[in-house]
């Protein structure tokens, strides 16, 4: 991956790219940003700009890349020898790093132990399952990677023996490239076992770059962080995320910031809403909060014919795009609260704005909490299978009852 094609966070990788061209990349950094935010991306483009042929410079050395004088005495070719920015993408460290095939370029990331093996596992066997993931998805999360391992709920690990592994690896000569780069992706999960790492990562072999990636700072060991030099990525910024929908699906600019509004940085959100029913959550929410106000008696509810069609229509979109409007429900409900609150919502605009306005009028703290617990457990449901034709259906008879600032009835999905 290079630079250029991580998204967003332009003066993080414009730094970055100054160190690698003046070669003062610290030997152990420590990338911290939120799911999808692209920390794994970043380590993989300073990996490849690392190894890169025409961004270190190897001619010199060798002559290598462009050292062809013709045999015929034609002139050299004109090479142009200003230092690149990034990697150039195209030269054979580049493809290798390209495919996670380059040897220089060691993964580390959270495994399952393999059925009916007992020894602990090491990343290395799982490096199909990885090449694969990445080529797929290098914003994915620690859950998703997981669940392509195993289908039971087993917790993944950074094991001790992975680490022993690690310092066999970089004590090795570098294969092709001048620097040996390890990539430990999910950093988190080493747990205790980082303290085997404390003393190479404090004093790496020669040319050994670190690289951790990291998404909850408070699950690594102090030992660790005060050895390594934080890079903080924040969330990616709407218009980043809005223009990066905009090459990836066809939708409009208006709704690609709308998305990426709602996704709160969060690439795979921002993928998922808009490959889902997203357009149309706005007129979704708009028509079922209306309809449930339209409920007179929240406790004998009788659901009008609409109500019914609502919901009929609602269980029809399936269940990813259940929970992405469910998910959207949740934004606007905090949204709107900001309203309520006397605030401003900053992503808010148009009859959107308006609509919000008008909710706001009826939240208070407890209606909003009320509300938003309530469809918190909605979304678990959905998300276990639960008949959605019943749970929106007793769903609309709750809202209707906390709108109304009633005691809501209790059934089956409450615990
Ligand atoms: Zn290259």
């Amino acid at each position: 991956m290079k630079l250029s094609e991580v998204i967003g966070h332009q003066e993080i990788k414009d730094r970055l790219a100054e160190l690698l061209t003046a070669d003062r990349l610290p030997h152990a950094m420590m990338i911290l940003g939120p799911e999808g935010s692209g920390g794994l991306p970043l380590a993989l483009a300073i990996a490849q700009n690392l190894v890169c042929e025409r961004r270190s410079g190897k001619k010199e050395d060798d002559g290598g890349l462009f050292a062809a004088t013709s045999m015929f005495g034609d002139p050299a070719p004109v090479v142009n020898t200003e230092p690149l920015s990034d990697a150039c993408g195209e030269c054979p460290a580049c493809v290798k790093a390209a495919k996670f095939i380059h040897p220089d370029i060691h993964y580390t990331f959270p495994v399952v132990t393999m059925e009916g093996k007992n020894a602990p596992p090491v990343s290395a066997d799982y490096i199909t399952q990885w090449r694969k993931a990445l080529t797929e998805n290098p914003y994915m999360s620690a859950v998703d990677w997981l669940q392509q391992l195993t289908d039971k709920n087993k917790q993944g690990n950074i094991t001790v023996n992975e680490c022993h592994e690690i310092i066999k690896r970089i004590t090795l000569k570098s294969y092709e490239s001048k620097y040996k780069v390890q990539i430990i992706w999910m950093a988190e999960y080493l747990r205790e076992a980082g303290n085997t790492l404390l003393k190479v990562i404090e004093e790496p072999p020669d040319d050994t770059i670190f690289i951790l990636v990291v998404e909850n700072i408070e699950q690594v060991l102090n030992t660790i962080i005060s050895r390594t030099q934080l890079v903080k990525l924040p969330a990616i910024e709407d218009v980043d995320l809005a223009s990066y929908l905009l090459t990836q699906f066809e939708i409009t600019d208006k709704i690609a910031l709308r998305i990426a509004r709602i996704s709160d940085g969060n690439i795979n959100a921002a993928v998922e809403y808009a490959g889902g029913a997203e357009h149309q959550s706005d007129a979704l929410l708009r028509e079922w909060l209306s309809l449930c106000l339209r409920i007179k008696a929240a406790q004998a509810p009788e659901p009008s014919v609409k109500l019914f069609e609502f919901v009929e229509n609602i269980a029809k979109i399936g269940r990813e795009n259940q929970k992405i409007f469910l998910k959207y429900f949740l934004w606007f409900l905090r949204e709107s609260n900001l309203i309520a609150m006397g605030l401003t919502s900053e992503k808010l605009e148009g009859s959107e704005l308006g609509f919000a306005q008008k909710l706001a009028t009826v939240l208070d703290p407890e209606t909003t909490d009320r509300l938003n617990k309530l469809i918190n457990k909605v979304h678990y449901y959905i998300e276990r299978n639960t008949n959605p034709k019943i749970i929106f259906m007793s769903t609309s008879f709750k809202i209707a009852s906390i709108l109304k600032k009633e005691e809501v009835v209790y059934d089956s999905y409450d615990t």
